[in-house]
C-alpha cells in the first residue's frame, strides 16, 4: 500500500547490564564494525544509531550506552523514558553478571511500561561466547530463564568474533514493531 512505502521508524533501544559484559564493544561492533579491546568509559550516555532497511521501510535504532553508572545497578527513569526495547547483556565468563541480569530487568520493568501497561520488548545476551559456554549449554534453562523473566529471547553472542549482534537485533526490532 501506498502510506506503507519508505515509512520510517525511530526506536530508542537500551544497553544495560553490568560494567565491562561487552556493552560498548557490542554497539562499536553494530555500529561501526569495530573492535578494541579497550574503550576508555566515558561517564554518562552515548548514543550511536544504526539505520536499518526494514522491507521497504526504514528503522533507526538509537542504541543507548551507559557508562560508569553500572556499579549502582539502575537507571532513572528519565533515562528509560519512550524506550522501545532494550538489550540486556551478561558475560558468560562472570556468573555474578548473569546473576545481575534479574536486577536490570526488574528495574527496567518497575520504571518503564508502554501505553498498555506491557513492558518493553527485551533480549537478552550472553556476550563473549568466544570464551566458553558453561553459562549457557543448558538451552532449555536459558529459555526457561527468559520466560521466568519476561525477556522475548536470547542469543549468545561475540563482539570480539562478531557473532550473532545483528541477529539478536533484528529480534529485537521484530519484535518492537510488532508491539508498536
Ligand atoms: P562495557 O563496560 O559493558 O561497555 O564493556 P566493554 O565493551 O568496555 O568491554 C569490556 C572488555 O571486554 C573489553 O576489554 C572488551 O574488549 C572485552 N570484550 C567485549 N566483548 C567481548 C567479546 O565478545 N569477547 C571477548 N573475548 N571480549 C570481549
Ligand atoms: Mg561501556
Amino acid at each position: 500500500a501506498a502510506e506503507s512505502c519508505c515509512k520510517e521508524h525511530l526506536y530508542k533501544v537500551l544497553v544495560i547490564g553490568d560494567l565491562g559484559v561487552g556493552k560498548t564493544s557490542i554497539i562499536r561492533r553494530y555500529v561501526h564494525q569495530t573492535y578494541s579491546t579497550n574503550y576508555r568509559a566515558t561517564i554518562g550516555v552515548d548514543f550511536a544509531l544504526k539505520v536499518l532497511n526494514w522491507d521497504s521501510e526504514t528503522v533507526r535504532l538509537q542504541l543507548w550506552d551507559i557508562a560508569g553508572q553500572e556499579r549502582f545497578g539502575n537507571m532513572t527513569r528519565v533515562y528509560y523514558r519512550e524506550a522501545m526495547g532494550a538489550l540486556i547483556v551478561f558475560d558468560v565468563t562472570r556468573q555474578a553478571t548473569f546473576e545481575a541480569v534479574a536486577k536490570w530487568k526488574e528495574d527496567l520493568d518497575s520504571k518503564l511500561t508502554l501505553a498498555d501497561g506491557q513492558s518493553i520488548a527485551v533480549v537478552l545476551l550472553a556476550n563473549k561466547c568466544d570464551q566458553g559456554r558453561e553459562l549457557t549449554n543448558n538451552a532449555i534453562k536459558m529459555d526457561q530463564f527468559c520466560m521466568d523473566h519476561g525477556f522475548v529471547g536470547w542469543f549468545e553472542t561475540s563482539a570480539k568474533d562478531n557473532l550473532n549482534i545483528s541477529e539478536a537485533a533484528n529480534f529485537l526490532v521484530k519484535h518492537i514493531m510488532a508491539t508498536e
